[in-house]
């Protein structure tokens, strides 16, 4: 698996402001926002401003627990205004696994009746 941290990867320049985004939920550690290819309506994702990680394994215990929390807020609120069928909730380690962008993020992936969802 990928291993070094790029400061320079795109989500790090999303945290700088260096990169736009379209914002939903964002606190001192925590940033959440659409995904720029949504594979259905409400795709978004969250990631941390303050670590590091590469990918779900090498993440700390306390910057995965502020991950975790921010998901499910940012899931319930998707579910809340835009009442999918189900939410999957993704993450992909290593660019085999499918990872592109190489800096830790969840994907909250609302899924709809009828509608397929490719990741
Ligand atoms: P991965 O495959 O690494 O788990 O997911 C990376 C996700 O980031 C993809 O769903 C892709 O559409 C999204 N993405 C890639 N570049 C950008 C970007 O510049 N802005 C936003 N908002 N999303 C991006």
């Amino acid at each position: 698996l990928e291993t070094q941290y790029d400061p320079d990867n795109i989500f790090a320049k999303i945290t700088r402001g260096e990169m736009p985004s379209v914002k939903i939920l964002e606190t001192d550690n925590i940033l959440a926002f659409m995904d720029v290819f949504p594979q259905s309506k409400g795709h978004c994702l969250v990631i941390h401003k303050n670590s590091q990680a590469v990918n779900f394994l090498d993440v700390d215990q306390e910057a995965l627990s502020d991950l975790m929390t921010a998901t499910q807020k940012v899931a319930r609120a998707v579910n809340d205004g835009l009442k999918p069928d189900g939410i999957r909730i993704l993450q992909f380690s290593g660019a085999r696994a499918g990872q592109t962008v190489f800096h830790l993020h969840f994907h909250v992936l609302p899924v709809y009746e009828g509608v397929v969802v490719a990741a």
